[in-house]
């Protein structure tokens, strides 16, 4: 006797043909609202996303299959019940259509049956399987949103009712089987591992009751299919397809850069303000928001009670988008994301105040936690510096903070009241000169590197220690370098990530300009805002250079045996916790060095923050926060000052001068210099260095502290 089942059993001719009528009403359903998205997404403006199809298509196997964003430590359950409800509806729909193809096609066309023997029992194993796989990931993803409640996670009828829906349905499998089961007998009906034991309870049942039964759920299981397909055209179910074409449709930049607005002069719209300034993609991004909240796990405004909350800045830009766009009439956002089933138009609503509140727009501090976290590729922060162009650029709307950035910006190329003339004079403090680009020039001489210093880096007192550790370092490593000195502008990071993109392409052009006419090729810099800036946005304006972090050369300068460094240094013993900073770490991936270089200090035990690496979580200072006043919630820098502090280490180190001013800050407001003291990563590595003396013996800088 060879395994196999009558596919139809026990429904009539009747009952076959009514269910493939009543298939094709989901699917068409799922067709018109598929079209009414893509109608939407089409009224975006123009995005080429069509480059690299076979990273995008990894990309979205990764996402989907592997459920690379969405199975992750931090998040191991609710991830772990995605992925069982995800490949339990995947195995179990495969399953369907292998059963549809053996009994429409096979059969009838060629006369050819697979569906038994060896194939038939692992396929009864497979689904048996998946159903139970799904049923435990709903159950799983059921606690989680009545019972654990997560503050990330917020739940709507929606949910549930999707929930319901794929419990329902599992449930009526397994019963059907096993009432088939409970007649047939199958000598093999072991490998029906789930419903096999539930038949064996229904075998006392007269088989006539079995049957009638068995239709009546046939019945029941067929239109509850047919009313959940018809529901995922609007629902959060269609987060499938819509997640899926966002994943495909990512950007694939550096996701440090953000893209210029091109035609500056002639263009008639500035930044984002409604429905025809988004690009295609960022409508299908905003569209294929599932509410999940993981944007908001690391999320500094979030975490601090401040009004922005990615998940709901999406939400209620994809209420807008979907309303202005004609599939949805109403609002999405915090305390409403329910289902988009509504039609018609709502009302009208303008984006910026209307919609998304400026504080929203203006709390921002562009770390990149939301982006590196969601799980279908949604670019937030591009968005929110779309809206502060529009805010900036065409009302003239901005903190009062920022006009004073923008006056200096414009007249001195910095957004502090310093001269260019005043860029150089840390020099002044070291012993050994640094030269300027322009002697060298004029003199005929090469450098190895050229030392952009940024305008913390010259003209703040704190961080101008950094800036002269840093040159000690590489004089003593033998490097050559010099800096351009007067020359040298604000690279528009500030500018950029703060809305003013005029200011932001008029200062990157001039250092572009400056850094050509030198023939630069290899500049080293200690603040990632500009190594950012000039690695992934300079190449927008002509310039292309290798660029690399102080704490990379420190690294690699450690690793080549170029630095000695003595035993008994002073300046740092015990733990020393590292905080990585946002345009370094998350935007890009630079994580080992800066630990491999505490790691190489003598005395020194690397104590790792709770929230570190891509995850780590912002000090409050990107994006131009670090020039406004932070009124709303609690302070971000002393949020991540206490983190530190829990470590134990009385040593924070820095990599970034604008971390370094947040945290002493931070330090300062939370009242304990007594405890925790921050350092660059080059004072730490300058404070250890041995350095020669002229009668030949060594001594350390351990005990250095330059004047600030
Ligand atoms: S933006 Fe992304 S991470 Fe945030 S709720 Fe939407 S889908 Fe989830
Ligand atoms: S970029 Fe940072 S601060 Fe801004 S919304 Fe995303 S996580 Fe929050």
């Amino acid at each position: 006797m060879i395994p196999t089942r009558e596919i139809t059993w026990n429904v009539d001719l009747l009952g076959r043909i009514a269910l493939y009528a009543l298939l094709a009403l989901p699917i068409g359903f799922l067709a018109f609202g598929l079209a009414r998205r893509l109608r939407m997404w089409r009224l975006g403006r123009p995005d080429d996303r069509f480059d690299r199809l076979a990273a995008r298509l990894w990309g979205a196997v990764v996402a989907s299959i592997f459920h690379a964003r969405i199975v992750r430590r931090q998040n191991l359950y609710g991830g772990i019940a995605h992925a069982l409800i995800f490949w339990g509806f995947v195995v179990l729909f495969i399953g369907t259509v292998i059963v549809m193809i053996e009994h429409d096609i096979t059969v009838p066309l060629f006369g050819f049956s697979f569906y038994r023997g060896n194939f038939y029992l692992g396929f009864k194993l497979a689904m048996n399987l998946a159903g139970l796989l799904l049923i435990a990931g709903v159950l799983m993803a059921l606690v989680r949103r009545l019972v654990l409640r997560p503050v990330t996670l917020e739940s709507s009828a929606d949910d549930l009712v999707v929930l319901t829906f794929l419990l329902v349905l599992s449930v009526q499998g397994f019963v059907l089987q096993a009432l088939r089961l409970a007649v047939e007998r199958d000598p093999w009906a072991a490998w029906s591992f789930v419903s096999y034991p539930m038949s064996l309870v229904l075998q006392g049942l007269p088989e006539r009751l079995l049957r009638s039964l068995h239709l009546v759920n046939w019945w029941s299981h067929m239109l509850t299919t047919t009313v959940f397909l018809a529901y995922v055209a609007f629902s959060k179910m269609i987060h499938p397809f819509t997640g899926l074409a966002s994943v495909v449709f990512r950007r694939l930049q550096p996701a440090g850069k953000l893209e210029p607005i091109e035609n500056l002069e002639e263009a008639e719209r500035l930044g984002i303000a409604g429905l025809e300034d988004f690009t295609w993609a960022q409508l299908l991004h905003v569209d294929a928001c599932m509410h999940c909240g993981r944007c908001l796990e690391y999320c500094p405004t979030f975490h601090t009670g401040k009004p922005l909350r990615p998940r709901d800045l999406i939400l209620e830009i994809a209420g807008y988008v979907a309303d202005r766009g004609g599939i949805f009439s109403g609002e999405l956002g915090q305390g409403m994301n329910t289902a988009r089933f509504r039609w018609g138009s709502g009302a009208e609503r303008e984006l910026i105040g209307g919609v998304v509140s400026t504080e929203e727009i203006w709390d921002c501090t562009t770390c990149g936690a939301c982006m590196e976290q969601c799980p279908v590729y949604i670019e937030h922060v591009p968005l929110i510096a779309g809206l502060r162009r529009h805010l900036v650029l065409e009302r003239g709307e901005f903190p009062n903070e920022l006009t004073t950035v923008f006056n200096n910006l414009e007249r001195l190329a910095s957004p502090y009241q310093f001269r260019p003339a005043q860029r150089a004079d840390w020099t002044k403090k070291l012993e050994q000169p640094v030269p300027e680009m322009a002697e060298l020039a004029a003199s005929g001489e090469e450098v190895e590197y050229l030392f952009w210093v940024g305008c913390l880096g010259s003209f703040d007192g704190r961080n101008q220690r950094t800036t002269i550790a840093l040159a000690r370092i590489m004089q003593a490593a033998g490097i050559r370098f010099a800096i351009l000195g007067r020359e040298e502008t604000c690279t528009g990071d500030p500018a950029r990530r703060a809305g003013n993109e005029y200011l932001a392409q008029l200062l990157g052009q001039q250092a572009v300009e400056t850094l050509n006419a030198y023939q630069v090729k290899k500049i080293v810099t200690a603040c990632p805002h500009c190594f950012n800036a000039i690695k992934n946005e300079f190449p927008q304006l002509g310039g292309h250079y290798e660029v690399v972090h102080h704490s990379q050369l420190i690294s690699a300068l450690l690793a080549q045996g170029r630095l000695r460094l003595d035993p008994d240094s002073a300046i740092a013993r015990g733990k020393v916790t590292y905080h990585d900073p946002c345009y370094l770490g998350r935007y890009n991936r630079v994580f080992d060095e800066p630990r491999a270089a505490i790691s190489a200090l003598p005395g020194v035990e690397l104590a790792e923050m709770r929230r570190n690496r891509s995850r780590s979580f912002c000090c409050g200072g990107g994006g131009g926060r670090m020039f406004m006043e932070e009124s709303r919630g609690r302070r971000i820098n002393q949020a991540r000052v206490a983190e530190a502090q829990a470590t134990g280490a009385e040593v924070l180190a820095a990599a970034c001068p604008f971390c370094m001013t947040m945290f002493e800050d931070g330090i300062r407001g939370a009242g304990v210099e007594g405890n925790l003291r921050v350092l660059d990563i080059a004072e730490l590595v300058a404070g250890s260095l041995v350095t020669p003396q002229e009668d030949g013996t060594t001594t350390a800088e351990g005990t250095y502290e330059p004047s600030g």
